[in-house]
């Protein structure tokens, strides 16, 4: 059952091959037995997930299954979940149990989907390969000595281990696209607005998004059905209405245009990677789709545009951790002064703080014009990059990632090595648009993945390409060798 996809599990318990509760039972011993070795899982609470299965087999039974009825799915834990812990991997929120559910999450819950656990993610979503997490590293589930990428590194190593048949997980600059692309999976993040964030913990509220993470398109397709759609209490939530994303798989790609921008192919590329990306488009040609060379000329300006932009909104949002209203409060405080900035000290981890300090600068009144005003104008042109691009092609590709997965430890100390693993990732959410990536082969044994970029609200299409490709390879049908075997 656990190498099942999203629709075969579908099927099954439809076909009355297994129950929820048998296939949940599946995930939660995997999870017992593997997750030691990897980390990916920071709650998972048997009794709530085995209740949830049996509900879901009534309902089932009562002819009532709505699509994901039944099926466990992961959840990044940056997502409040009512009665269970949400840390958002800080020691900030260790004690912290939501009182109500992300928008995101009822709407699971409505379909009598299965919350299967809380996944591991670097703290406040800050970080590009799970290391910064309070509760440990994530390991990558193709070679435990590496990352596996970040901040939804949890997720995507669930899914790859074959602990959850699929998971979901946010992007502010790449957290769902860079860790789909270094444990060899597919994910992607919708249109800015697409998905409520509604009770997802804000990092960068003008980036933040979510979406789905899983083995195929297909399978993201399904998930994103469940996820997109207007929600009244997010006023940046879009009233576009969301579409059956599962309708359009299957397009021929038949004069479809697809855009390689020439900076994303350039210095910083590792050549493993550029190869199978190359490889990868060929497939793309032979399915009638032409590749056009195009050009995003602000590409050198997006990682310093959203190194200001997104801790300069992380600074407000975290500001609410203060020690009074929720989350960790530091003990015998002497006066209010000591109660914030002991509870801060001691609740936040370095990457948060750095981003902390960064903000505050950036937004300070004497600053203020020279970079957040600035980072802002950046980010007009980043956008009218793309704009310029739309006119001439339907999709854009490239690599996700300059190179497959970095070994644990090598970065962590160099913030700004890290912030470089953003490079292909970050322009996308400063422009709003859906990008996703999906599996593209290996490097020395190690994933790569390739990128794909859409127009606003272009899901759909983007979906379909990616589905187009995954009915002619296998890459996405690759298991590393410890995630086989084990409970069946
Ligand atoms: N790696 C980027 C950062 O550290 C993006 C993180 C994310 O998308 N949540 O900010």
């Amino acid at each position: 059952m656990h190498d099942k996809s999203v629709a075969q599990l579908i099927a099954g318990l439809r076909a009355k091959q297994f129950t929820s509760v048998e296939l949940s039972r599946c995930f939660l011993d995997r999870i017992a037995a593997l997750d030691p070795g990897y980390n990916s899982f920071i709650t998972v609470d048997e009794t709530a997930v085995l209740a949830a299965a049996a509900a879901a087999d009534e309902r089932i039974a009562a002819g009532e299954a709505a699509t994901l009825t039944g099926i466990p799915i992961a959840h990044k834990d940056i997502f409040c979940t009512n009665g269970i812990r949400t840390s958002c991997g800080s020691r900030m929120l260790d004690n912290f149990v939501p009182p109500y559910d992300a928008t995101l999450i009822d709407k699971f819950n409505r379909e009598g989907a299965v919350i299967l656990g809380k996944t591991n993610m670097d703290e406040f979503a800050m970080g590009s390969s799970s290391e910064s997490s309070y509760y440990g590293p994530v390991r990558n589930p193709w070679d435990s000595s590496l990352v596996p990428g970040g901040s939804s590194g949890g997720s995507a190593a669930a899914v790859a281990a074959l602990l959850a048949p699929a998971a979901t997980g946010t992007d502010t600059g790449g957290s769902i696209r860079q860790p789909a692309a270094f444990c060899g999976i597919t994910g992607i993040k919708p249109t800015y607005g697409r998905v409520s964030r509604l009770g997802m913990v804000a990092f960068a509220s003008s980036l933040d998004q979510a979406g789905p993470m899983a083995h195929s398109a297909e399978d993201c397709a399904l998930l994103l059905n469940s996820m997109a759609g207007y929600d009244p209490l997010d006023s940046t939530s879009s009233e576009l209405p969301a579409e059956d994303y599962t309708a359009r798989l299957g397009d021929s790609l038949q004069g479809l245009r697809i855009g390689l921008p020439k900076e994303y192919f350039g210095e910083g590329l590792q050549a493993g990677t550029a190869r199978r990306i190359e490889q990868a488009l060929k497939e793309f040609e032979a399915q009638g789709a032409t590749l056009v060379e195009v050009s995003l000329p602000h590409s050198h300006l997006t990682i310093p545009t959203y190194y200001v932009i997104a801790p300069a909104e992380a600074s407000t949002n975290l500001s609410r951790f203060d020690g009074v209203r929720y989350g960790h409060r530091c003990s015998d405080p002497i006066d209010l002064h000591d109660l914030y900035t002991r509870t801060r000290e001691e609740g936040f981890g370095a990457e948060v703080k750095r981003r902390i300090l960064i903000g505050t600068y950036a937004l300070s009144a004497g600053y203020y014009d020279a970079y957040y005003k600035k980072a802002q104008q950046v980010r007009r042109l980043i956008k009218q990059d793309f704009t310029a691009c739309f006119e001439q092609v339907d999709v854009i590709a490239g690599p996700t990632t300059p190179g497959p997965a970095f070994a644990l430890g090598a970065k962590s100390d160099d913030p700004v090595a890290m912030y470089l693993e953003d490079i292909y990732t970050l322009a996308v959410n400063l422009a709003g648009l859906p990008g996703m990536s999906i599996p593209a082969g290996f490097v020395d044994g190690k994933p790569v993945g390739l990128q794909l970029i859409g127009r606003h609200f272009g899901e759909s299409q983007l979906l379909n390409v990616a589905h187009r490709y995954q009915l002619a390879t296998d890459w996405h049908l690759q298991r590393p060798a410890g995630a086989i075997g084990g409970a069946a």
